[in-house]
């Protein structure tokens, strides 16, 4: 244990930042290296100044906490929820100078992405796992954080891999489904901006691009780094064993979305890399990074992850959480203080082979299925859950969606309006936006069909999830994604 502050002051941060993000560096290896109890006390540490900051600047947090103690157990300040924050999201954040007024008229402007707004503060939008929108907000000293926690997995590169993607001029793809501000794209043009020598290093390719268009792009620019959604990584791995794509980066970082055992055999196999596995999210870009033996190991120096049942009781080690209440200890101007993330995660009580003191962990519920549709030539085509998530969620008037396959040619939707948009016309636009994405990917033919339910979770499991494959037959599962059966 430990009593020195933890934590740098943002103002000495700002005047030396390349001091402060070296200590910051510094200080993720040494919690990695100090064991539990250095990690503990580091969380207790930079929970205090968070709660403190929280309370003297935040109107909503001050609020909500009013009668509990100066220095509140964590167990005992409220949940808190999305919708909740999002409904008063300027008196949730602690500078007067960030209203979702001015968030938002900088984020509908896509030339602005990767400019820091007010230059202080990196905006992301995001969709979530639920389907409703959110506008995050990260002051400078959570930038640095975040940019020295992932300095700490560099020991997932061998000295080939390093000298391979030297070679290859240090060229990172990155492959997503959004533009603009959303997370992923935002911390491309962020970096695009801090680092104007690399900007052109850096590219970004739609996940929506038919297949064929994509490997001959990904081709051409020849990465050293890719990045992506485990899923579209997957595909784009069996077109690497069919012989079409030839990258071979020298290291593949996978975010967003569950890595299966066999889609990490198959993508290391098939593009002769390492894998990283990310579980980020728009509240906090590295919760969890994969070890060497492919397990999830959560940064508890700097994050909090409480996995518990759905009246927010805590779930014991082992056993698949409701949801999970997650603790920015980084984050000063928007603080998310025990914050419902919609995510279920596994705590493992065991330790990890590979010696990291930090909480070993699985995530589920982020992902949907991978749906299969046959093209006019018959091959059968994937689709990713998330490149359709975003063509119905980037449809004006849709809030929430849902959408199953129930058959080979038929895909059922279910949408829930935004406020007071037109129930069948943000219908037909949803119709019209699916059909010409399915057609840009070579599928004809599949009907839409409108379930007029609501989005609900599965009344059995009680968890969300927005795309899911509803053929009534095994082989849907047995089968290897991508590949004709
Ligand atoms: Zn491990």
């Amino acid at each position: 244990m430990s009593d020195r502050p933890h934590q740098p002051v943002p103002d000495a941060y700002r005047r030396h930042p390349l001091r402060s993000w070296l200590r910051l560096a510094l200080d993720a290896r040494r919690a990695a290296r100090d064991g539990p109890a250095a990690v503990a006390a580091r969380q207790e540490a930079r929970l205090r100044v968070i709660v403190a900051h929280a309370r003297a600047h935040s109107p909503f947090y001050r609020h909500l906490w009013a009668g509990l103690p100066d220095a509140p157990r964590l167990e005992e300040l409220p949940p808190v929820s999305k919708p909740e924050l999002m409904a008063r999201f300027d008196d949730w954040l602690t500078d007067p100078r960030v209203t979702l007024g001015a968030v938002e008229a900088f984020v509908s402007n896509p030339a602005r992405a990767g400019e820091l707004f007010a230059s202080e503060f990196s905006v992301w939008t995001t969709s979530g796992t639920t389907g409703q929108r959110a506008v995050f907000v990260h002051d400078r000293l959570a930038l640095g954080v975040y940019d020295a926690l992932t300095v700490t997995q560099t020991h997932v590169l061998t000295k080939g891999a390093i000298l391979r993607a030297l070679g290859k001029g240090l060229r990172i793809a990155t492959v997503v489904a959004t533009g603009g501000h959303h997370v992923s794209t935002s911390l491309v043009n962020l970096n695009r901006h801090r680092f104007p020598a690399l900007a052109r290093r850096l590219r970004i390719f739609s996940v929506l691009t038919p297949m064929p268009r994509l490997v001959a792009a990904l081709n051409a620019f020849d990465p050293a780094v890719l990045i992506g959604y485990p899923t579209a990584l997957h595909l784009l791995a069996l077109e690497a064993e069919r012989g079409n794509l030839r990258v071979r980066p020298a290291l593949v970082v996978v975010g967003g979305e569950v890595l299966t055992a066999q889609a990490r055999d198959t993508i290391e196999h098939a593009l002769g890399t390492r894998i990283l596995d990310l579980y980020a999210a728009g509240e906090f870009p590295g919760i969890a990074f994969g070890c060497r033996f492919g397990r999830l190991h959560a940064n508890a120096d700097w994050v909090i992850l409480e996995p518990v049942e759905a009246d927010f009781s805590p779930t014991p080690p082992d056993r698949a959480s409701h949801t999970v209440l997650i603790t920015n200890l980084a984050n000063r101007v928007q603080p998310i203080v025990r914050y419902d993330l919609g995510d279920s995660i596994t705590v493992s009580s065991a330790s990890c082979a590979c010696g990291s003191p930090f909480p070993v962990l699985e995530v589920g519920g982020r992902k949907g299925d991978v749906l299969r549709f046959p093209s006019a030539n018959g091959r059968e085509i994937a689709v990713l859950p998330l490149a359709l998530a975003t063509v119905v969620e980037k449809t004006p008037g849709v809030r929430r969606f849902q959408a199953y396959q129930t058959g080979d040619r038929e895909l059922r939707i279910r949408i829930e309006p935004d406020g007071e948009a037109d129930g069948e016309a943000t219908w037909a636009r949803v119709a019209g936006r699916v059909d010409s994405f399915l057609a840009s990917q070579g599928i004809v033919g599949v009907g839409l069909v409108r379930d007029e339910a609501l989005p609900a979770r599965d009344p059995r499991s009680q968890k969300f999830q927005a795309v899911w494959d509803a053929r009534p037959r095994p082989a849907a599962l047995a089968t290897r994604i991508g590949e004709p059966s």
